[in-house]
């Protein structure tokens, strides 16, 4: 029996950061490799930082990547709810039994309180833990200290209070990390975290210990940042009396000086999305651009984060996903964090553009084309499309440049680059551009083969010197010194449309 399962957990607070992206992705890429199952979580207790539309947006991410989980909220739903807003008496079960086997308790000191003993502390030049250092010396207001009838009394008369974990003393706890290895936490550094509080609900810590429990999660595969909490995670297990599963934090995603977390300032300042789609926020309607609307495919955007953080050990970088769910390994994610580096994205951009047929690169194109052309009849022809994208794409890393790199092929040149025609455009060029209009009015199966024999061997029968008019030629055709090869343009455009332009230009210049 295949018992292998992992959850991506994320919190709904906004638009689903690439980390957390990327942190999904491996989760997937772990569970395909070994049959295991996929689940996605949502993990909403902090009703503060609650926003509407991060739920959908968070699985509307993994869809438009590929990655979607096997299991969730109104899918395969074996262990639901998904929503952990939806569980609040699943944690009043499990917070009475750490209360009830001694490993919690109650604690009713008030902000200010907790606040003057921060300030004293700090006046002495120490950090104040609540734990098992002051917890029960008198200072503290807690049912460790106080009567049960006291404790009693004080919830039934509705005092404010929080609950929270009584850590061990003196103890050496080991732990295992499948990326970092064993690590050692002296728990006398622990403070008591608190795990559920007087509105009913828990915090991140209680409920994702049960759920991940109690959805029979195998393998805990998350962020660096939630490396501090895995002490406090693992003695949770304990006190349930519970199996741990076992975990991997994955490295930070780093910006591209290497210093520090990436951001989104980070893609602001150097104009690079740092989230998958592109995002309002619904209280300031401020928009944050995504991979996807910034015309990245769902390849390029798996291909570059599998390698944030991991690298097969070979030197192959393009990976399919199925690709990536066949050599991807936990063993191999590094310990130290990954830079990001935005010119890596493109490149790899600029693969999969490649890759993709003309045919589809057609059909992604023909909105702008229309756009452009100001037609929105469907006078457009897709063949003649397919033609133009064969000719200018490998210059292209994204659809959206298709139109500056081959606008030509589409409209006559209204102008001509003035420092071109300086340069290229001399006394007589308009008599050879004229002699030149003859030999193409000659020739009869117009393909850029038979244009260019053509124009070869005019140029040097009469040895006018290539220099003398390609240069020209091409000016005629594009307006500038640009584009891919003229004879194959001028078939593209067809012969009547290149003694048009070439009549165009001896008229105009
Ligand atoms: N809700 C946490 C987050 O937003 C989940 C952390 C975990 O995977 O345990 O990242």
């Amino acid at each position: 029996m295949n018992n292998v399962r992992v959850r991506f957990a994320p919190s709904p607070t906004g638009p689903l950061h690439i980390g957390g992206v990327r942190t999904a992705l491996y989760n997937y890429l772990f569970a395909k490799k070994l049959n295991g199952t996929f689940v996605l979580r949502i993990e909403d207790t902090d009703q503060t930082r609650y926003v509407a539309n991060a739920e959908q947006y968070i699985k509307d991410s993994l869809n438009w990547l590929g990655i979607a989980p096997n299991e969730t909220i109104n899918k395969n739903e074996k262990f639901g709810p998904y929503r952990q807003s939806e569980r609040k008496d699943i944690y009043k079960k499990y917070i009475q039994k750490l209360i009830d086997s001694g490993n919690a308790y109650y604690a009713f000191d008030t902000t200010e309180a907790l606040d003057s003993e921060r300030k004293n502390h700090e006046e002495k030049g120490k950090t104040f833990i609540y734990n098992w250092h002051n917890r029960e010396k008198g200072r503290l207001v807690n049912s460790l200290v106080l009567s049960a009838d006291e404790v009693k009394k004080r919830i039934e008369n509705g005092e404010k209070y929080v609950i929270r974990f009584k850590s061990p003393q003196d103890e050496k706890l080991e732990m295992n990390d499948i990326i970092r290895g064993k690590i050692t936490i002296d728990t006398n550094i622990l403070d008591d975290k608190i795990l559920f509080k007087s509105d009913g609900m828990p915090t991140y810590h209680l409920a994702n210990i049960v759920d991940d429990h109690l959805m029979e999660i195998s393998h805990v595969i998350r962020g660096e940042e939630w490396l501090p909490s895995m002490a406090l995670h693992v003695l949770l297990y304990r006190a349930f009396g519970w199996e741990a599963p076992e975990f991997a934090h994955l490295p930070l995603i780093l910006k591209p000086t290497g210093k520090g977390k990436l951001s989104k300032r980070d893609g602001d300042k150097l104009g690079f999305p740092v989230f998958p789609l592109a995002y309002t926020n619904e209280k300031t309607n401020e928009v944050s651009r995504g991979y996807k609307e910034d015309g990245y495919f769902p390849e390029t955007v798996l291909n570059f984060l599998a390698f944030l953080g991991w690298n097969p050990g070979t030197e192959q970088e393009l990976f399919s996903l199925e690709e990536l769910v066949e050599t991807f390994d936990l063993k191999r994610v590094h310990k130290s964090g990954a830079r990001f580096d935005p010119d890596k994205t493109k490149w790899y951009q600029q693969h999969y553009l490649q890759q993709k047929n003309n045919e589809e690169l057609a059909e992604l194109f023909l909105p702008l084309l229309k756009e452009k052309m100001n037609d929105d009849t469907n006078n457009i022809e897709l063949p003649y499309v397919i033609k133009t994208i064969n000719l200018i794409k490998e210059r292209a890393t994204f659809v959206s440049d298709f139109w500056e790199l081959s606008k030509f092929l589409f409209v006559t040149p209204t102008e001509y680059d003035s420092k071109a025609v300086k340069k290229k455009w001399k006394e007589d060029t308009n008599a050879l551009m004229t002699q030149l209009t003859e030999v193409i009015v000659k020739i009869e199966e117009f393909t850029a083969t038979n244009i260019e024999t053509n124009v070869k061997e005019w140029i040097t029968t009469n040895e006018l010197g290539f220099g003398k008019i390609m240069p020209p030629f091409r000016i005629a055709l594009v307006g500038a010194m640009s584009g891919p090869d003229l004879f194959k343009i001028s078939e593209l455009i067809g012969k009547e449309e290149t003694l048009k332009r070439l009549k165009k230009a001896i008229e105009t210049l």
